[in-house]
C-alpha cells in the first residue's frame, strides 16, 4: 500500500508523467476543502491478488466508495453487489458507490466526458467520430450513444479492437455505428458534428505526436474534444482552435468524472472550477 508505488503505477498509466502528487487526489481534496467537507480521498495501491480483500476492507471500514483504475476496472465487478447502466453496458467500473449496504459499480469516465461535451453541444442527434477503441473510447461511445447521438464512427488502428467495440455498440445501443480501419490521414466527412481523440496519442512525453488526420477537414463550428489531460493543449487542441472549431481539452473529462464521483459519494455538487484550477496547478497549465 505504498503511496509512492501507486503514484508511479497510476500516473505512468494514465498521465505519462511522474508527478509528485496524484492529480485525482489533489483535485478531489481541493473540492472537499472548498465545500468544508471533512472527507479524505486516499491513494492506495492494491495488487490483483489483493482486490477481493481490499473491497471487503472498504466495506468493513465504512468507505462511501472508491475509484479504481487499470488493472482492476473489470476484475472488481465480481466483488460488487450491482452495476449502474453504463458500467453494465461497458463491462468496466471506475467508481464504486455505497448505496445502503450495497456496493454499486459505476463508470464515470464517459459520463464525465458527456458532461463536458454538454457545455458546448447536446449530443442528441449528433454525428460523432471517435479515434480509438480502448477503455476511454468504449466509455465515451457508450455514454454518447445513451445521450442520443445518431451515428458514431469508430476509427482505430487495430481492426480487431475496433470491430469489437462496434459490435458492442450495435448489439446494445440504438445508435448507427460504423468502423473505419485507421490507415493514413483520416478525413472528417461533411456533416460530422463532434470529433473525439480517445487514443493516447499526444500524452506526455510524446507531446509532438500527431493524430493521423487531415486537419483541413476540421470545419469551423465543429466540436473537437481530446481526452489527453497532460498536456491539456495537445497538438489536436491547437490545430482545432486555429481552424475555428469549438474545443474541449482532456481536463474537462477528468474534472467532470470527479464531479460525478463526489456527488455520488457525498451528495454535494462540487464546484468544477475549483477542481480544474487544482489540476491546472498540477499540470502547470
Ligand atoms: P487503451 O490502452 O485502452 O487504448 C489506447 C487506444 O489508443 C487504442 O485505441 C490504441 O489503438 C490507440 N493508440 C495508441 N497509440 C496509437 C498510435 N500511435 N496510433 C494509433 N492509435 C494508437 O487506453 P485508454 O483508452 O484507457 O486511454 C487512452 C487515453 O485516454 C490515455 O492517454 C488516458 O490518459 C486518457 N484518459 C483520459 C481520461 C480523462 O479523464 N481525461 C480518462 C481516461 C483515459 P490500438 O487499438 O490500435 O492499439
Amino acid at each position: 500500500m505504498s503511496k509512492e508505488l501507486n503514484f508511479k503505477q497510476e500516473l505512468t498509466a494514465a498521465f505519462g508523467q511522474p508527478i509528485a502528487e496524484n492529480p485525482t487526489q489533489v483535485m478531489v481534496e481541493a473540492a472537499y476543502r472548498h465545500h468544508n467537507l471533512d472527507w479524505r480521498y486516499l491513494t492506495i495501491e492494491v495488487s490483483p491478488e489483493g482486490l477481493k480483500d481490499a473491497v471487503a476492507g472498504a466495506r468493513a471500514m465504512g468507505f462511501r466508495g472508491f475509484n479504481c483504475t487499470i488493472p482492476h476496472k473489470v476484475a472488481v465487478i465480481e466483488h460488487l453487489d450491482g452495476l449502474g447502466e453504463s458500467a453494465s453496458l461497458m463491462g468496466a467500473v471506475n467508481c464504486v458507490v455505497r448505496r445502503g449496504d450495497r456496493m454499486i459499480g459505476e463508470n464515470t469516465d464517459g459520463k464525465g466526458f458527456v458532461e463536458s461535451l454538454r457545455t458546448l453541444t447536446d449530443p442528441e442527434g449528433k454525428k460523432v467520430v471517435i479515434f480509438g477503441a480502448g477503455g476511454a473510447a468504449r466509455a465515451i461511445s457508450v455514454e454518447v450513444a445513451l445521450a442520443g447521438a445518431s451515428h458514431i464512427t469508430i476509427v482505430n488502428r487495430s481492426e480487431a479492437r475496433g470491430n469489437e467495440l462496434v459490435s458492442l455498440l450495435k448489439a446494445k445501443l440504438p445508435v448507427g455505428v460504423s468502423f473505419v480501419p485507421w490507415k493514413g490521414d483520416y478525413s472528417i466527412s461533411d456533416g460530422t458534428d463532434v470529433v473525439i481523440n480517445a487514443t493516447s496519442i499526444g500524452l506526455f512525453p510524446d507531446v509532438e505526436a500527431r493524430l493521423a488526420l487531415d486537419t483541413s477537414t476540421l470545419k469551423e463550428g465543429m466540436v473537437v474534444a481530446d481526452v489527453i489531460p497532460n498536456p491539456p493543449t495537445t497538438r489536436l487542441v491547437s490545430d482545432a482552435r486555429s481552424r475555428g472549431c469549438r474545443v474541449i481539452d482532456g481536463l474537462g473529462m477528468l474534472v467532470n468524472q470527479g464531479v460525478i464521483g463526489i456527488k455520488y459519494w457525498t451528495g454535494v455538487d462540487p464546484d468544477p472550477s475549483v477542481m480544474r484550477r487544482a489540476l491546472e496547478e498540477v499540470f502547470g497549465a
